[in-house]
């Protein structure tokens, strides 16, 4: 049980004020803390739900994955796995990861769909075309089908 330090009172734990002679009381740091967490988190839904963390992420990934793999293939001199791992790549950030900050999760989910299945079909192509580079578009599809699977859980 702590004392007040104006008058030596004893108070509860909780009190912000003395009740004996209404002196401010040192604040319970931890508590406070808590408080302005759970005020972040009701102001801002959107970061607080752990999904929505969760698409943020598989969606950054593949715009990441795609992208690095656009690069790889410019390295490498594929030109065709540098065209089509940059439009999928484009296409994830601009219509997935703009539109589900946006707010609009359907159309997000949509083009998460659309972009795996794209980059699977894409990475067969290439693989069967002999570009060992684009091939991995296959295994990166994986990506954007973790994006789509956490929208709108
Ligand atoms: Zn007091």
């Amino acid at each position: 049980m702590p004392f007040c330090s104006q008058c030596g009172s004893k108070h509860e734990e909780s009190n912000l004020f003395c009740p004996a002679c209404g002196h401010k009381l040192k604040v319970n740091t931890s508590l406070q803390e808590g408080k302005e967490v759970d005020t972040k988190f009701r102001q801002n839904p959107i970061s607080a739900s752990s999904t929505s963390g969760d698409t943020k992420m598989y969606l950054t990934v593949s715009v990441f994955t795609f992208g690095g793999l656009a690069i790889i293939s410019l390295l490498f001199g594929d030109s065709l796995g540098l065209v089509l791992s940059g439009a999928i790549a484009a296409v994830i950030y601009f219509f997935g990861m703009k539109k589900f900050d946006d707010g609009d999760t359907h159309t997000a989910k949509t083009v998460c769909l659309m972009a795996g299945i794209v980059a699977g079909l894409v990475g067969l192509f290439l693989l069967l075309s002999g570009s060992m580079v684009g091939a991995i578009n296959i295994l990166v599809a994986i990506a954007p089908f973790m994006a789509w699977n956490s929208i709108g859980k």
